[in-house]
């Protein structure tokens, strides 16, 4: 793009990423005010585009926050856990326990339930815990960024929900790369955001409520403001955000999803996925020493985590970050809070190559090139 004062550079991180130059240039579309009538048809097309690319079931309901996906995940927590209930969270990682701090901070009483980094949630491990502790309602991570793993979202749910608890699911580094799971699953509150797998900037949380959901809220006092799941539906009806939404990213968003869903559709769009992750298993299992980090069958579509080879340090991964720079790439060296857990117990640190949103299985076959070239050297 033209008279930028910084360097162009492809973003292999796992969010923000790559943004198609068609979409870059919508940023400069007009504005309008956010209660006018021009502003309803971007954001109708925006409202129905995301259904259709969540497969959502006709009874629940979309939320644009204000935000990103942290918001979406908040506002869940002050919606939907009441005073004196229990939520738990399953955590397989830095973004579940996250969400775990959330429900903390919000005062809420709660059971983490963590598990080792790399490995799924275990059935029978949140089947004893449901049985245990009793919770109102239940918090799982669809794909946990920090180690490029994708939990069976319907199998856990199917758990949850025979207990009779809500089940809130973190979708927000998979939503547009990987079929959506909220009707296979029926959880009550799915929440993504824009800058990942749709390929768009930050700006906009977005949440997919179920009818029990909102029925839930109605029943949940203090659920503040810009976290009240029916404040916000409100102006969803309408089209509308709670308050003034970035119109750049509203301009964008109309473009990209009517992109997704019309142009290159669906089932191409998660079969580019699938087939970036396979290139990805299949680049690492060539490059010697290093290893795949998430367990086999639970391996994420939109990032893959990389075991570094033995007598790598997580300060050896920023040297690589720092060299693939001048080749015009942006590597990820991996989630530094979990690297310094890794390290601290004696274990290899990770990095991630993210696969997400519009990147192309042409520009990840060169950036595996370089990587190689790089890392192997
Ligand atoms: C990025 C990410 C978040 C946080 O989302 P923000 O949009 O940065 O607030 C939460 N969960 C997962 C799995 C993520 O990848």
């Amino acid at each position: 793009m033209a008279n930028a004062p910084f360097p162009e550079i492809t973003l292999f991180i796992t969010g923000p990423t790559y943004i198609r130059p068609e979409v870059r240039a919508a940023g400069a579309w007009p504005e309008y005010g956010h209660r006018d009538a021009e502003n309803a048809k971007r954001f109708e097309s925006i409202f129905h585009n995301l259904g259709v690319i969540a497969d959502l079931p006709a009874d629940y309901r979309t939320i644009l926050f204000l935000g990103s996906g942290s918001t979406a995940m908040e506002a869940s927590i002050r919606s939907l856990v009441a005073e004196d209930e229990t939520v738990l969270h399953a955590t397989v990682g830095a973004f579940g326990d996250l969400w775990h701090k959330m429900s903390v901070a919000n005062g809420k009483k709660t059971v983490h339930l963590a598990f080792e980094p790399g490995r799924p949630v275990d059935p029978a491990v949140l089947e004893a815990a449901m049985a245990e502790h009793k919770p109102a309602v239940v918090a799982i991570t669809h794909n946990e960024t920090s180690t490029g793993l994708a939990n069976d979202v319907p199998a856990l749910c199917k758990i949850i929900k025979a207990h009779g608890a809500l089940a809130l699911v973190d979708g927000v580094s998979i939503f547009g790369g990987a079929p959506c799971p909220i009707a296979a699953s029926g959880c009550d509150f799915y929440a993504t955001a824009t800058q990942k797998a749709l390929g768009l900037h930050a700006g906009f949380g977005i949440g997919f409520v179920s009818p029990a959901a909102i029925e839930k809220a109605r029943h949940v006092t203090c659920r503040g403001h810009a976290t009240d799941i029916l404040s916000h539906l409100g102006r969803a009806e309408k089209f509308q955000t709670q308050s003034t939404p970035n119109g750049a990213l509203g301009n964008q968003m109309y473009l990209q999803l009517r992109y997704i869903v019309e142009e290159e559709g669906l089932a191409a769009r998660f079969a580019r996925h699938e087939a970036m992750r396979e290139m990805t298993v299949a680049f690492v299992k060539t490059l010697p020493g290093y290893a795949l980090f998430a367990a086999e069958g639970f391996r994420s579509p939109t990032v893959t985590a990389v075991a570094a080879a033995p007598g790598m340090a997580a300060a050896d991964l920023r040297a690589i970050k720092e060299a693939l720079r001048p080749r015009g790439y942006l590597f990820d060296p991996g989630y530094a809070k979990l690297n310094e857990d890794l390290e601290a117990a004696g274990q290899r640190p990770i990095f991630r190559i993210g696969h997400m949103g519009d990147i192309t299985p042409a520009m990840l076959e060169a950036y595996l090139k370089d990587l190689g070239e790089v890392l192997v050297r």
